[in-house]
């Protein structure tokens, strides 16, 4: 019996041929295959009398072949085949180019039915290139006379073979025991899997192939949820070391800063601390606009373990940040004496309230995180949680571990930090504590990152001024490019962020349907920003000091453009996005996106945190060819934009979840990603996923969903 798991080509009757193809779309089992959905339908479902048939109607005939006629095109170039087709009421004429195979299939005599369009072609109508179906009486029609389900194809793999294969399996199959539970599928009011697996590839009607759907969707987000739960419990169930936080000493702290906290970074900050107290981990996500001040949170943060005698890993997205980030640390707290260490891979450095540039050598240093020496070490992901191939620092006595821009911690690198503990059977658990500037809608991040606690800092500091933000025409180019070579001259500085074109584009060919290839990718991103370096330097502005960042270059390479930026020695940095997270250079004011029709908004707005550090009036030019007036009104939301979060749940409605848990691959399936902004099918997953934990957290009554969460989880790689 054909089951989920059976392997295509261990299905007797399918064609070697088709088995190679399927096998490049990723499709080697039946699952594969079951769960390969139809992107639309084709709507033939009304069945028309010969004689009723219009002009451009979709429709389905039922009649009897007539004749059939092979003849080549007046050029000789192609066969066209003509089939005429009877029914009581009159006839029709059926065309088609190149498929002279056709005339096998259809034979003189036959009943079939044709379902397409409708054209009128030399004064009379004909059915172009319809879908063909011999029949008898008991057939049931896969082709016409439907819904039909079109699938994304490949060459020679149809739309057709599809339909043809996947009902011959549904036919065949063993029945699938449903994994979401009874109760649940009948109190949400969803098809079983199977009924849904039928009801996606071959709806009777739209309503049927919109619950399968959903069901499917509903599925994963349940699992989602499930995950989250578990994690949740999981993590309430392991130790963490409780420190230690007075009140006076914090309140001395703040005070000690140069600047007040806002109320958002006084009560994210309370937040923490209060996790920071109790003796099971803290798993908080700090969630704030570029420059609304996360930074001093976690200062603080690591500060109060620092007075508890314990350590703190502060890990960065990049070096350019653990570089600023251990120069804003040393700013904060310039009089407290706390060993503070920089860790990359090109220097190391340390200071102890006195010379922030002091050099030391590598192994010093973490001779010092190991001696407990060194309180707070920074440094990127894999330096201080060691990665696949590299052994992680070894603290003294980790008690917090802070990551920058990265939504979640790995669990393999949450387990190479708590193996840090030095007494057997006494293990705990490090509070972790991550920090985004994406601003996720609050109810996409309950679901995607639903294992967090929240902190969010919706305001910024007093006195920032308004960044002036201007949509910029290809007729105004030179006017823009006058302003910023004014602006330069008075002593500014700008970014230039170029976006990537795609692989496809860029080498003008459709590769639709082909997975995208990363590395063509980040080629055609350099190619991008290389053009508009050269154009830049050579031609606009060749008297200013221009330079380029993009991903291609070495970390070192990049560290120095940056640091170089940063001093004041470049005017201009054409970049790729890279640019994006957490760059602090206060004497840049503008921000010019080139092709800003290409980003999201969210993404735009990060953009635009980067200016605006100063006291300095600062600008956001956005380039844009585009005049589609969807264009110009989502770059519109961007003028009128109070926050992060505002934007962020306009991109949710336009652009869909994807905008957020991005670019960076995170395994959770397409359906779901794509129904993260159904709120209504979010809760009710939510709602189910609780109810089943409540009643059995190990599930143990409900072996197949055990079973399918468990490969739920390898799948999905959240971070
Ligand atoms: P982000 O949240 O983007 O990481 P940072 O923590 O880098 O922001 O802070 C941006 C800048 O604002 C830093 O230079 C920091 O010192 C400053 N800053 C932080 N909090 C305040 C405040 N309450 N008032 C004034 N400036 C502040
Ligand atoms: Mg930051």
């Amino acid at each position: 019996m054909i089951k989920l798991e059976t392997e295509l080509r261990n299905i007797k009757g399918i064609n070697e041929k088709f088995l190679t193809k399927l096998d490049k779309l990723e499709i080697k089992t039946v699952r594969d295959l079951l769960w390969h959905f139809p992107f639309r339908y084709d709507d033939f479902s009304s069945v028309v009398k010969i004689a009723d048939l219009k002009i451009n109607q979709a429709a389905t005939i039922r009649g009897v072949v007539k004749k059939i006629s092979l003849r080549r095109s007046w050029r000789r170039k192609f066969v066209i085949i003509e089939v005429l087709v009877t029914d009581e009421t009159g006839g029709i004429k059926a065309i088609w180019f190149n498929q002279p195979y056709i005339a096998k299939v259809l034979r003189a005599g036959i009943r079939v039915n044709f379902a397409g369009k409708v054209i009128l072609s030399n004064e009379e109508l004909v059915m172009q290139s319809p879908a063909y179906e011999p029949v008898t009486a008991t057939t049931q029609t896969r082709h016409t006379a439907g819904l039909i389900p079109i699938y994304s194809e490949t060459k020679g793999l149809t739309s057709k073979g599809f339909r043809f294969l996947i009902s011959a399996i549904l036919r065949a199959m063993e029945s699938v025991k449903d994994f979401i539970p009874e109760e649940v599928l009948s109190s949400n009011e969803m098809p079983n899997i199977m009924t849904a697996l039928r009801n996606i590839h071959f709806p009777l009607n739209m309503g049927q192939a919109e619950r399968a759907r959903e069901r499917f969707a509903f599925a994963d987000l349940f699992l989602l949820q499930l995950t989250n739960l578990k994690n949740r419990i999981a993590l309430s169930r392991e130790k963490a070391p409780p420190l230690v936080i007075d009140a006076v000493w914090t309140n001395e702290v703040i005070s000690k800063l140069p600047f007040v906290l806002t109320e958002a970074q006084r009560r994210s900050l309370d937040e923490v601390l209060a996790d920071l107290r109790k003796s099971q981990p803290m798993n908080r996500l700090l969630q704030g606009d570029v420059g609304s001040g996360k930074t001093v949170v976690a200062a603080i943060a690591g500060f109060a373990a620092a007075e508890n005698g314990k350590q703190t890993a502060f890990m960065a997205p990049t070096e350019v940040l653990a570089r600023q980030h251990y120069k804003t640390f040393a700013k904060i707290f310039k009089n407290m004496a706390i060993g503070t260490g920089i860790l990359m891979g090109g220097e190391t450095r340390a200071y102890y309230g006195d010379d922030l540039e002091a050099k030391v050598s590598r192994s010093k240093l973490l001779a010092e995180v190991e001696s407990g020496k060194i309180k707070i070490l920074i440094g990127t992901h894999a330096l201080i949680s060691g990665g696949k191939t590299r052994k992680p620092a070894q603290f003294k006595d980790l008690a917090l571990a802070i990551v920058d821009e990265q939504h979640r911690f790995g669990v393999d690198q949450r387990a190479a930090l708590v193996k840090q503990e030095k007494t057997p059977g006494e293990e705990t658990t490090v509070h972790f504590l991550s920090m985004s500037a994406t601003p996720i809608p609050r109810t996409l991040a309950l679901t995607v990152f639903g294992d967090l606690d929240l902190s969010i800092i919706d305001e910024l500091p007093v006195g920032r001024k308004q960044i002036i933000t201007k949509i910029v025409s290809p007729a105004n180019r030179q006017k823009a490019y006058d302003f910023i070579r004014q602006q330069v001259k008075a002593g500014r500085q700008v970014f230039v962020i170029c976006p990537r074109i795609a692989a496809a584009e860029a080498e003008g060919e459709a590769v639709e349907d082909e997975p995208r290839d990363k590395r063509k990718d980040l080629w055609a991103e350099v190619k991008n920003v290389t053009e508009e370096y050269e154009r830049l330097s050579k031609s606009v502005f060749p008297d200013l000091r221009i330079a380029m960042l993009h991903g291609k270059l070495k970390s070192t390479e990049k560290a120095k453009l940056m640091s170089d930026f940063s001093a004041g020695h470049t005017d201009i940095l054409v970049s790729t996005s890279v640019i994006e997270v957490g760059v602090d250079v206060p004497n840049a004011t503008i921000m010019m996106i080139e092709g800003a029709d290409r980003f999201g908004l969210a993404q735009l707005y990060q953009f635009r945190g980067r200016v605006g550090r100063s006291d300095h009036q600062s600008y956001c030019l956005l380039f844009t060819d585009s005049t589609a007036e969807t264009t110009q009104s989502r770059l519109n939301a961007l003028l009128k934009a109070k926050n992060g979060f505002e934007l962020a749940e306009q991109d949710l409605a336009l652009r869909g979840p994807g905008e957020f848990i991005g670019d960076k691959q995170t395994g959770i399936p397409d359906l779901a990603m794509k129904s993260l902004n159904n709120m209504e099918l979010v809760k009710a997953a939510r709602d189910a996923a609780a109810s089943i934990v409540k009643k059995d957290a190990e599930l143990s009554g409900y072996p197949a969903l055990r079973a399918q969460l468990a490969s739920f989880q390898q799948q999905i790689h959240l971070e």
